[in-house]
C-alpha cells in the first residue's frame, strides 16, 4: 500500500512570528485522513518548527539543500546540517530552483545521492513547461528529468524517494491540470519506473501532484488511482485550506 502524502511548501514566506502562528493554527485542525502531513518552512524557522511540532503528526521538512558535505559554499546548507536538527525529508528539484537558481538534472542527481547517503527521504520534483505541453513533448521532458536525476539509483533506494509531478504552467497560476491529465502523467511516470525497476518498485513509490491544488479540487485529483497526494504551495499557507486538502482523501 503506497503512502498518501500531503506536503506544504511554504517557499520564502513567513518569518518566525508568522511561522509560530501558522503552526498553532495547524495544531488546531483535525486530521481525518490517513495522509502523512508535511510542512516545509524556510531554513531560518526549521529548528523552531521542528520543536513546535514534535508531539504532532506534522513532519517538518526542508525545501532544498546542497550536495556537498560542508565547505566553501556561502549561503548553502547540507544534508548533514538538516539531519543534525532532526529533519528527515527534503524537497529537491522544485521548478523554482530549476528556473531561478539554474539547478540542472546533473546537480540534482548529486543532491539526491547526498540526501540518501544521510538516510533522508527525498521529494523529487519535476514537470514540463507550457511550451513543452503545447508541443506535445510533456512525457519526453518528464521522462528525461526522471532518468537524468534518478536512474543511477538502485531499486532499494526508492523506499526513500517520493516523486512530485508539478507541471510548471500550473504552479502558482491558479491553473490546474485536470484530474485526467494528472492521472495520465502519473500512470506514464509509473510505467517509466516499471520499465527500469520492475512493477513492484514502481507500485511502491508515492507520486504526488502539485500545481494549484486547492480545497475545491483536491478530492477529484486525489481520487485518481496513480495520484498519491499533493505538494501544495499557496493553499498550504492557510491552516484550514491545507487541512481541507489533507482531509480530501
Ligand atoms: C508548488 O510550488 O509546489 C506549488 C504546487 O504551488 P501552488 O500550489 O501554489 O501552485
Amino acid at each position: 500500500m503506497r503512502k498518501q502524502i500531503v506536503a506544504g511548501n511554504w517557499k520564502m514566506n513567513n518569518g518566525l512570528i508568522q511561522t509560530e502562528s501558522l503552526i498553532a493554527d495547524l495544531k488546531r485542525q483535525t486530521k481525518v485522513s490517513n495522509a502523512e502531513v508535511m510542512i516545509a518552512p524556510t531554513y531560518t524557522n526549521l529548528w523552531h518548527a521542528f520543536q513546535s511540532t514534535k508531539q504532532t503528526e506534522i513532519e517538518v521538512i526542508a525545501q532544498n539543500m546542497h550536495y556537498a558535505e560542508n565547505g566553501a559554499y556561502t549561503g548553502e546548507i547540507s544534508a548533514g546540517m538538516l539531519k543534525s536538527i532532526g529533519i528527515q525529508t527534503v524537497i529537491l528539484g522544485h521548478s523554482e530552483r530549476r528556473a531561478y537558481f539554474n539547478e540542472t538534472d546533473e546537480a540534482l542527481a548529486k543532491k539526491v545521492d547526498a540526501a540518501l547517503a544521510h538516510d533522508m527521504r527525498v521529494i523529487f520534483c519535476f514537470g514540463e513547461e507550457l511550451s513543452d505541453r503545447k508541443a506535445g513533448n510533456e512525457q519526453a521532458v518528464v521522462e528525461s528529468q526522471i532518468k537524468n536525476a534518478l536512474f543511477h539509483l538502485n531499486d532499494a533506494a526508492y523506499k526513500d524517494i517520493i516523486l512530485a509531478y508539478e507541471p510548471v504552467w500550473a504552479i502558482g497560476t491558479g491553473e490546474t491540470a485536470t484530474p485526467e491529465q494528472a492521472q495520465e502523467m502519473h500512470a506514464f511516470i509509473r510505467k517509466t519506473l516499471a520499465q527500469k525497476y520492475g512493477n513492484e518498485t514502481a507500485e511502491s513509490v508515492s507520486i504526488l501532484y502539485g500545481g494549484s491544488v486547492k480545497p475545491n479540487n483536491a478530492r477529484e485529483i486525489f481520487s485518481k488511482p496513480d495520484v498519491d497526494g499533493g505538494l501544495i504551495g499557496g493553499a498550504s499557507l492557510k491552516a484550514e485550506d491545507f487541512f481541507a486538502i489533507v482531509n480530501s482523501f
